[in-house]
């Protein structure tokens, strides 16, 4: 197959649009990754485009809540696209050939109507972000022709956006109950109105603690809901806000942060940035709770499935063979050296069924112990660069069962 050409920005509203309206189609389907390569493939537009065209079409923070607003014309809901000049524009998806329109003018006549008829429902002092309060009391917005031309059906019973006067502790305590007892939903909407003012794509850093570890939930929440490019901005910004709030790279609610960033780069299906975000959590996880401890093992253990997923097979096994060998001699009766051994099993297989070409180590020939000095590692994959040894091909039969289970010591 030959290398894909991409076209030149910029792109039309429609592209944009329709590009939007595939990937939704068949991620569905196929998962947001296989998505995401597949629409870039067939449209001959970069991933990375694709990527923040979707960020954007559904994000929360969006200048009207998401799945308010439809096309009059055709039905289908209109998404959030941003014009080359930087403008931001509703245009509906797949587009039926209407004229996007702009959203700042859809949104504030959305504030309007909201202040007119339910000032009640707007929080004192979110005036100015009144239109985030319209998917209480309205239930559709039909746009017509252009930003004025707007119909709205009202609910008869305003939804109730859960806790709106709520402090931000209270509402993060309250996120956690829900979540503790098992409705996420419910957790994600407490958390969801309490940060409706804030972009974490565009803001600065939260002003305080409760606001960091309420973006950091809303992000592990919104991930366990398969929606990685929606928690992605959250991650980033909670565990940058709780990094300065806490002055600490770490602490412990600052490493539980990066854990999230590097879960959800993993599930966006960018492996270069997971793989640094879990090198960094090895490093720091190590320092403060040593080599051996479980916290550093399981992130080793994460980073080798990173690598593995990213074709560096060899990379992967060898870590992975190293953290089963550390764990079983730090933990032997901790029952997560089953499922590691089973995962490094598959990674042979994966390498033998798929016959790759790379040369291979033995899984059981145990190498150096992962990298606890505060340095980051060179090769970004746990180790100091120093403690690599040179490649030594082999055939994969090396790395079948026998020895491998044979307990070593690191
Ligand atoms: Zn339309
Ligand atoms: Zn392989």
């Amino acid at each position: 197959m030959s290398a894909p050409t991409f076209q030149a920005a910029p792109w039309s509203a429609a592209v944009v649009a329709d590009a939007v309206a595939a990937t939704l189609d068949r991620a569905a389907e196929h998962g947001l990754p296989r998505a995401v390569a597949d629409v870039a493939r067939a449209n001959g537009v970069s991933p990375v485009s694709i990527t923040e065209w979707m960020t954007l079409a559904r994000t929360d923070e969006a200048p009207v809540p998401p799945d308010l607003l439809s096309c009059r014309a055709c039905g289908h809901g209109m998404i959030l696209i941003q014009h080359p000049g930087g403008a931001l524009l509703y245009l509906c998806a797949p587009s039926c050939a209407r004229a996007p329109v702009p959203a700042e003018s859809i949104r504030a006549a959305v504030a309007a109507v909201v202040l007119h008829r339910t000032p009640h429902l707007v929080p004192a002092g979110r005036t100015t972000q009144a239109a985030l309060y319209a998917a209480g009391p309205i239930h559709r917005i039909s746009v017509g022709a252009t930003a004025t031309d707007l119909r709205l059906t009202w609910r008869t019973v305003p939804r109730q956006l859960d806790g709106r006067l709520a402090t931000m502790p209270q509402r993060l305590d309250r996120a956690r109950r829900y979540a503790d007892g098992g409705d996420r939903t419910r957790a994600i909407d407490v958390l969801r109105v309490g940060l409706m003012h804030i972009n974490p794509a565009r803001d600065k850093l939260a002003a305080d603690l409760a606001t960091a570890s309420a973006a950091a939930l809303l992000a592990a929440l919104t991930l366990a809901d398969r929606d990685a490019l929606a928690a992605l901005p959250w991650a980033r910004w909670a565990h940058r806000s709780l990094r300065h709030l806490l002055r600490s790279h770490t602490h412990v609610e600052v490493r539980a942060a990066l854990r999230i960033v590097a879960a959800t780069e993993r599930d966006t299906g960018d492996l270069t940035a997971a793989a640094n975000a879990y090198s960094d959590l090895i490093r720091h996880h190590s320092s403060t709770e040593g080599p051996d401890a479980l916290p550093t093992l399981a992130a080793q253990a994460a980073l080798a499935h990173v690598l593995q997923q990213a074709g560096d097979c060899e990379a992967a096994q060898q870590l992975l063979a190293r953290t089963i060998t550390t764990h079983r001699r730090a933990h032997p009766w901790h029952p997560a050296s089953t499922p590691m051994m089973q995962a490094l099993d598959r990674m042979h297989t994966t390498c033998v069924d798929q016959d790759h070409s790379h040369p291979h180590r033995p899984a059981h020939n145990v190498g150096p112990p992962p990298c606890t000095t505060a340095e980051p590692a060179a090769d970004r994959t746990g180790y100091c660069s120093d403690q690599r040894r040179p490649r030594r091909p082999h055939r994969h039969a090396d790395a079948g069962t026998t020895g491998r289970r044979q307990p070593t010591e690191g």
